[in-house]
């Protein structure tokens, strides 16, 4: 059975890079461009793992996080964070807030998908670990 990852990115371009990348590995995807439903369609879906843009239209990707991981069914399914404009502090916030990693944008490919492959073979990090290099 393929692995099936539910991509959270409200920015096109973005969302059809990750999209292609990840079925080109073989993974099924679930797309959500507002971040609206994500908690139903993640009951309902069962993902094995999230991408979680940060900076979402009406919703903030680090709220979405914490209600995920507020939740004892759906706190094991990594969330990979995804993030333009990070400051400073950022990635501590992103990173106690929930996410099980962390990575910038533009986003490194190789990167992206060896962070991808680590939490799918592992599952969520107890201790969070950023992936930025
Ligand atoms: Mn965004």
């Amino acid at each position: 059975m393929a692995k099936t990852i539910l991509i959270v990115e409200d920015n096109e371009s973005n969302m059809k890079m990750f999209e292609a990348l990840l079925r080109l590995e073989g993974y099924e995807t679930i797309l959500s461009v507002d971040g609206k439903d994500v908690m139903d369609g993640v009951r309902v879906r069962r993902p094995d793992l999230i991408i979680m843009d940060i900076h979402l239209v009406d919703h903030s990707g680090l709220e979405l996080t914490k209600r995920l991981k507020a939740d004892p069914h759906l706190k094991n399914i990594p969330v990979v964070a995804v993030t333009a404009f990070a400051m400073k502090g950022d990635e501590e916030k992103i990173l106690s807030g929930g996410c099980d990693a962390y990575l910038s944008k533009p986003i490194d490919i190789s990167v992206f998908l060896a962070t991808i492959k680590r939490f799918l073979a592992f599952g969520a990090n107890p201790s969070p670990v950023s992936a930025v290099a």
